[in-house]
């Protein structure tokens, strides 16, 4: 693979997903195919078996709820029958179900149990299949975003996530600490910065000492339950509720249309509200009236008193979590020389209003909130893809976000590796047998902020098998925990007194066991190949169009001369323009077919128009 090759970076997020890249020492976002910056973060099985994925997927969720997936990244790591997992059940219009050894959640789609990693492969693919034709070139390699306080089972599965859709993760990295690269890219700072980021679904809060080239994450902080969608549902509960008391107590949860209509809706409206002080939220025909009675309408003025009324306590959390992560750094709030926002919540006048009430001074506005973390992503990608020229090198040094350890008599937590040391690092552990001729240990490893282990998240199980017989205790094994810069844990065990590697096996993961993952890579690549091809096709297909209306454009001043001498084809510009106006429509669409049969049709009108601007003057 020469250096030449592009990489990219990419923030997945919640809600939408960006890709970008450095050109000519430049970062910038990649468009996706249809123009767009941002992609939505959505994978569909529409009624015809077609896999959708973005736009297309989004706009069908309405009337297939049951098989559209949003806010997958919600999901990504975690354990069946976690807290999270269980309220996310609640909500869903799309069914959850365990995975096959009851750890990991699996989303059905299309009738099938998928698994969440698959779900955000997709999305990683679409946003290859826009860099591949942004570029002209494959594209294989990528640094992909993750909110900070993402522990080490979602960080896997977000790296499983980018080989199923054939990417080579070059780095994992946290999404505030690549808004401050973006930030502070090419400016030689030398600054306390705080990003603040609030995204569909998550809250990540770092403190950072930018230094130079050096990026030096101090503390990092975060829910990974809260984001734009807390608000939404605060929203919809309101219209759900005043909705029952106002038609005789009909439950618009029952339905899972206009439960998606009312989402929308929601979202909508509270997004409108950043800008104007009322939102009119209207649905017409939203439920069966029941009994035969005519359909009954949502018709609703929403203010952004109420809004900041229904939501108060989500604000109030962001600013706990701020307070904590600041106290954590050892710093105060009047220390900080400049507050980033990132993630499109930060528009909310009232998230806007506490972060300045907080550090007493105005957030930074020059940046922009939906692109930021993905200008990072690229700019760390392209470091990592080819060493920078000396002087112009950066320094990332990340945290870990949460304590690291195992579980211990008692059920308790003994922390290993404390929150917000700089990763890589490692630490080591002595073990002894309690028993007699002991030959194998169970160790179980967590990452949280409890004492009490059954509170935090639980990595893994691992069991050091074939340990020497011996007298209880005397035998002692050193366990070496280790935390990548992705923030990924590693764990492995060493005898002291023979010096030999002990065996570990992993025996329950949050995520996809290694041979699974393998089997889907496999599966996998047929079909990577297949759309691969499909997308070199659909490139040239649309250059061939392309190419085929500028020039009947630029034949339409010699045909229009030639039409005012002639008595025949006075409709032939007419008809032109509707071959032209079908054409640029199917330009923006991905149907090959249509394609095919626009390009025939550009094709005869090319023809005719070259004929009727070289025929002579009548009566020559
Ligand atoms: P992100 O995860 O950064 O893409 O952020 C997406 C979230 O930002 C979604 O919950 C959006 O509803 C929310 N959002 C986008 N624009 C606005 C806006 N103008 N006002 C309030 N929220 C917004």
């Amino acid at each position: 693979m020469s250096e030449m090759d592009p990489v990219v970076g990419i923030d997945l997020g919640t809600t939408n997903s960006v890709v970008a890249t450095v050109r000519d020492g430049v970062p910038l976002v990649i468009p996706n195919r249809s123009g767009q910056q941002l992609t939505p973060s959505v994978v569909a099985v529409a009624r015809n078996g077609k896999a959708l994925v973005g736009a297309l997927a989004k706009r069908q969720a309405i009337t297939n709820a049951e098989n559209t997936v949003y806010a997958a990244k919600r999901l990504i790591g975690r354990r069946w029958g976690s807290k999270e997992v269980e309220d996310a059940r609640r909500v869903l219009p799309y069914t959850l179900v365990a995975g096959p050894d009851g750890n990991d959640v699996r989303i059905t789609l299309g009738g099938k149990p998928v698994s969440v990693a698959e779900i955000s492969a997709q999305v990683l693919g679409e946003l290859r299949a826009d860099a591949e034709a942004w570029f002209g070139v494959p594209v294989s390699r990528a640094v992909i975003t993750v909110p900070a306080y993402f522990n080490d089972g979602q960080r896997q599965a977000t790296k499983a996530a980018g080989r199923i859709a054939g990417l080579e993760v070059l780095r994992i990295i946290n999404e505030p600490t690549s808004a401050a690269l973006a930030y502070g890219f090419g400016k030689k700072l030398e600054k306390k910065v705080v990003v603040f980021d609030l995204g569909g679904g998550t809250f990540d809060i770092s403190v950072l000492d930018i230094g130079q080239s050096v990026y030096d994450v101090v503390a990092v902080g975060g829910d990974t339950y809260l984001g734009g969608e807390d608000f939404d549902r605060r929203v919809m509960d309101w219209l759900t509720f005043n909705f029952a008391r106002e038609n005789g107590g009909v439950d618009l949860r029952q339905d899972k249309m206009a439960l998606q209509r009312l989402r929308d809706a929601a979202e909508r409206a509270r997004c409108q509200l950043s800008s104007t002080p009322t939102a009119d939220i209207h649905l017409p025909f939203l439920v069966a009236g029941g009994d035969g009675k005519a359909a009954l309408h949502l018709t609703k003025q929403f203010t952004r008193d109420k809004l900041e009324e229904l939501t108060k306590d989500l604000v109030e959390r962001c600013v706990a979590v701020t307070e904590k992560t600041l106290k954590d750094a050892g710093v105060r709030p009047a220390q900080v020389d400049e507050v980033i926002l990132v993630g499109g919540m930060t528009r909310m006048p009232r998230v806007q209003k506490a972060v300045r009430d907080f550090f007493g001074r105005e957030p930074c506005k020059g940046v922009h909130p939906d692109e930021v973390v993905a200008l990072g992503a690229a700019i760390q990608a392209h470091a990592l893809a080819a060493p920078p020229k000396p002087g112009s090198e950066v320094l990332l040094l990340d945290v870990t976000p949460q304590n690291l350890g195992i579980l211990v008599v008692g059920g308790y937590f003994q922390t290993i590796i404390p929150r917000n040391t700089t990763v890589p690092t490692n630490q080591t552990h002595l073990f002894t047998t309690v028993q007699d001729n002991q030959t194998s240990v169970r160790i179980a490893v967590l990452q949280g902020e409890s004492d009490k282990a059954t509170d935090n998240e639980l990595l893994g199980e691992f069991v050091l098998a074939g340990i020497r017989p011996a007298r209880r205790g005397e035998v002692s094994i050193e366990i070496t925990f280790d935390i990548s810069a992705d923030g990924i844990v590693g764990v492995s065990a060493r005898d002291v007194a023979t010096g030999q590697e002990q065996s570990i096996n992993v025996t329950a993961t949050s995520g996809l066991t290694e041979d699974e993952l393998k089997r889907i890579i496999d599966e996998n690549l047929d079909d990577l190949l297949e759309k691969k091809q499909s997308t070199v096709d659909l490139e040239r297909s649309r250059a061939r169009v392309t190419t085929a209306i500028a020039e009947i454009e630029a034949l339409v001043p010699a045909v229009q001369a030639a039409l005012e001498r002639s008595r025949f084809g006075r409709d032939a510009v007419q008809k032109a323009e509707g071959v032209l106006a079908r054409a640029r429509l199917a330009l923006d669409g991905k149907d090959t077919a249509e394609l095919a049969r626009v390009e025939e049709a550009l094709e005869r009108t090319l023809q005719l128009f070259k004929g009727l601007a070289a025929s002579p003057p009548q009566g020559a």
